[in-house]
């Protein structure tokens, strides 16, 4: 059982939520976006969110310390089914459209619009090019998308990471060490050799699913390497990301 932030929607009774918008701050809710998606013989069908739910929990925290923005995080119920058309052909892999997911994420930016959200954050970690567009169709005013899947937020990540030999590899392994170390298979994971495949690399030369790029275990890069130390720091580079797209919302710049 993962333990709850303090910060989740579940702590909160309705009374207890209009008493927190009544204080007048700008409530700032977190989403968790993820997948259901094969990542490797060692790591969850579920991997992709549970990184977006350690780095929701982190950002909350960090969200609610910062001062002079009146800001209180709540982090809401996490989306969990992607576009994961790369992993067809593995067993457990379930993918959604684009479009049914773009329609789901306006429609719950919504309703937490409605309720009195000031902003709505989408943390996306299924890093798939046709889930993170069809993510970021869903932005619109104080509606935004947290997603390391840019320049400016990828350069401040690991070396595996930024090579593209990311998928279930020692970048995703480590973090899942540091968030929920139970979802790693951890005697397989020791023994898993070194897949030096580059998925953005295979996906700019046309090869769309894992299966092409020759990955036959549904994982790239070194998962044995993988280290909770990493994966904390790791965690605390997205969640930074996370409360810097907030604020630049909530200030406008
Ligand atoms: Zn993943």
């Amino acid at each position: 059982m993962r333990s709850r932030s303090p910060y989740d929607i579940a702590n909160f009774t309705t009374e207890s939520f209009a008493a927190l918008l009544a204080t007048g701050n700008h409530v700032v809710a977190l989403v968790a976006v993820g997948s259901v998606e094969p990542h490797g013989p060692h790591l969850s069908l579920i991997t992709d969110t549970v990184i977006s739910e350690a780095v929701a929990a982190r950002a909350a925290v960090l969200i609610a310390g910062l001062s002079g923005h009146s800001l209180s995080p709540v982090i809401a119920p996490s989306v969990n089914y992607g576009v994961t058309d790369c992993a067809a052909g593995f067993a457990g892999a379930l993918s959604i459209s684009a479009e049914a997911l773009t329609m789901y994420l306006r429609a719950v930016a919504a309703a937490l619009r409605g309720a009195g959200c000031r902003v709505v954050c989408f943390i996306n970690n299924h890093l798939e090019p046709e889930h993170d567009r069809a993510v970021r169709a869903a932005a619109g005013p104080g509606v935004i998308v947290a997603c390391p899947l840019t320049r400016k937020w990828a350069r401040t990540l690991s070396a595996e990471f930024k090579s593209g030999q990311c998928h279930a590899g020692e970048y995703e392994t480590s973090i899942i060490l540091a968030a929920e170390p139970s979802l790693v298979q951890q005697s397989t994971q020791a023994a898993l050799p070194v897949v030096p495949i580059s998925l953005s690399e295979g996906l700019a030369a046309g090869k769309n699913t894992f299966a092409a790029m020759g990955m036959a275990h549904a994982y790239a890069g070194n998962p044995a390497a993988a280290t909770a130390a990493e994966g904390h720091e790791m965690i605390e580079r997205l969640a930074a990301m996370v409360v810097t797209e907030v604020v630049s919302e909530i200030t406008g710049a």
